[in-house]
């Protein structure tokens, strides 16, 4: 049996990247110094920040939450009640997130696709080939919206390690030069755009559950019904073959590709202006959200593919 590296207890956790044993009741601090090193290494925010944490009930964003309030931080909460039924995703989520926020007596703000656009992503999906992009739009709108609009002065979302890794090798094998450019930890506020953290980048998604189990997280078990993008999921799985052989080699990969962009200012290129309807910032003249309400106004065109 191995022993706890801090109080040399037996245990059944072993971090293979780290070669660190931990027993239950020393993983929830180990794991949480590990984000607070993330936060002070990116300089990501400082104790007098108003944080707004985007949840969604799985066990990262809540593990984030949790982590931010032991920290010491003042962090609220935002969930978006995207209006999934399936497998009553939308409604047990949303219920996993109230109870969460009860539990560590912080604010919840509530977004409603239902009451914002008259219909939830079970609807609008049909009118986009691709269900996450319309989604990815839609979250990224309330969550600027609802930051600045409320007086936070960033927003936390809790992509972890495995997230950041996919992402980044989809962009190598496209080439996305863009995305490239601007995927980091930390985007800094900018013309009307709130500044976007990622605390939780340096820990994989396995840290982040055993995090959630250990320290008694209630999270919703289920993946979203729509998260079945086949290239994604093939690519992580083939990532985690490769973590697998090698120990440690994704937060390698992953720490080098934010090393070669240390000090380059993320996205200064991009020139944002205030969208013509909502005054939110965009490159276009009206933005992503704004032409997605004058679409789902009219009946669906396309023929749902995921
Ligand atoms: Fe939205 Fe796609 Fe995530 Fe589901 S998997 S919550 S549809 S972005
Ligand atoms: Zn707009």
């Amino acid at each position: 049996m191995r022993k706890c590296g801090f109080c040399k207890k037996d245990t059944g956790i072993y971090l293979r990247e780290h070669k660190l044993g931990l027993c239950p009741e020393c993983y929830p601090a180990w794991f949480e110094k590990q984000v607070a090193e993330t936060i002070h290494k990116f300089k990501m925010f400082k104790p007098d920040d108003q944080i707004l944490v985007a949840v969604s009930g799985g066990k990262d964003s809540l593990s984030l939450w949790q982590v931010l309030s032991r920290l010491g931080y003042k962090a609220d909460g935002m969930y978006v009640c995207l209006g999934i039924s399936q497998h009553n995703y939308s409604d047990v989520s949303k219920e996993k997130c109230k109870a969460f926020a009860d539990k560590l007596g912080q604010k919840l703000h509530i977004v409603d696709l239902q009451t914002e656009l008259g219909m939830g992503i079970d609807s609008i999906k049909n009118y986009y080939r691709k269900t996450c992009s319309a989604c990815g739009t839609i979250k990224r709108y309330y969550m600027n919206r609802l930051t600045l609009e409320q007086g936070y002065t960033v927003i936390a979302t809790g992509h972890n390690l495995d997230d950041e890794v996919t992402t980044l090798f989809a962009n190598l094998i496209q080439w996305s030069e863009g995305y490239l450019s601007r995927q980091y930890p930390i985007i800094p506020e900018k013309n009307g755009l709130a500044r976007k953290v990622k605390p939780l980048v340096r820990n994989s998604e396995k840290q982040a559950a055993i995090y959630a189990l250990t320290s008694g997280i209630d999270y919703i078990r289920d993946e979203c019904p729509y998260s079945t993008s086949a290239t994604s999921i093939s690519y992580k799985e083939n990532l985690n073959r490769l973590e697998e052989i090698h120990p440690g080699i994704l937060r390698f990969f992953l720490t080098n590709f934010f090393r070669s962009k240390k000090d380059k200012p993320m996205g200064e290129d991009v020139v944002l202006n205030p969208c013509t309807s909502c005054g939110q910032p965009t490159i276009a003249g009206l933005c992503k959200f704004c032409r997605m309400k004058e679409k789902i106004k009219e009946p669906p065109k396309r023929r749902h593919v995921r």
